[in-house]
């Protein structure tokens, strides 16, 4: 039986894998990969190497969690280094912990190598900071895309009243409806609001706005794509960097 590496790939620039992550890659029989990770790191595998593409996409999943679950399984007990290569941080919106349960269950061996989340490394490449000091002192990373039904959100919008900066990931297709939302709990409608697209890949693109008008400039950008809301937005102004390298 083999060992499962559930492995962050970071979020989209191949150098911002970690020294471990590409170690692995390049010891791997077996990658198991998904949509968002660039396949540029696959070229790192050693010859022989099996891959398996398990692509998802935002609102619809090629394959489902249980069958992923089971891919890695099976892989588990036929070679002995997979590894389950995920976009970002297996554990930000990556489903990581359900896949270290599943192995848990079934006796198998698995260690978690973080990647640089898109949550942070996007906007940070788009020159906006999480937290900015006597600017916010916090930052939350939130889900756009809820499981349950349109009417029963479980998001606890009131608790978004404060200057947080609010990361939205798998968002864009709600983007409407979740500044309808902050703007229902009286956020002003000019507050800032960033969509920031393909993040950290040379086609990367930033649009800036307000909760009353981003959704108009924004919605036909290419996924993936995550939205960031907060005065920390402004700061692009002095921050912005890699359009300009
Ligand atoms: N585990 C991942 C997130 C998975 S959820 C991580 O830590 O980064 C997938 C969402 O992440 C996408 O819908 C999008 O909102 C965001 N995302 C991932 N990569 C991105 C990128 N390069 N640019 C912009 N958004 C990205």
């Amino acid at each position: 039986m083999g060992k499962v590496y559930l492995t962050g790939a970071g979020p989209g620039d191949i150098e911002l894998m970690t020294v471990k992550a590409l170690r692995v890659v390049r010891e791997a029989d077996v990658i198991i990969y998904d949509r968002l990770v660039n396949p540029d790191i696959l070229a790192e595998a050693k010859d022989g190497c099996e891959f398996v593409y398990v692509g998802k996409e935002d609102s619809h999943h090629t394959l489902p969690q249980e069958e992923i679950n089971e891919v890695i399984y099976q892989s588990a007990l036929k070679y002995e280094n997979i590894v389950r290569l995920k976009g970002g941080d297996p554990f930000v919106f990556g489903r990581g912990g359900e896949e270290g349960i599943y192995l848990y269950e079934r006796d198998i061996k698995f260690e978690f190598i973080p990647g640089i989340t898109s949550a942070i490394a996007v906007p940070e490449y788009a020159g906006i900071p999480v937290t900015h000091r006597g600017i916010t002192v916090s930052f939350r990373v939130v889900t756009g895309h809820e499981s349950s039904g349109k009417d029963h959100s479980q998001i606890p919008w009131d608790n978004y009243k404060s200057d947080d900066t609010i990361i939205f990931l798998m968002g864009l297709h709600r983007l409407k409806m979740i500044c309808k939302k902050l703007i229902g709990i009286g956020k002003p409608k000019d507050y800032p609001v960033a969509v920031i697209s393909r993040g950290t890949r040379p086609d990367e693109k930033t649009v800036v706005g307000t909760l009353e008008d981003i959704y108009e400039k924004a919605k036909d950008l290419p996924t993936p794509a995550l939205i960031v809301v907060g005065k920390v937005v402004n700061l692009r102004k002095q921050l912005s960097w890699f359009e300009k390298s």
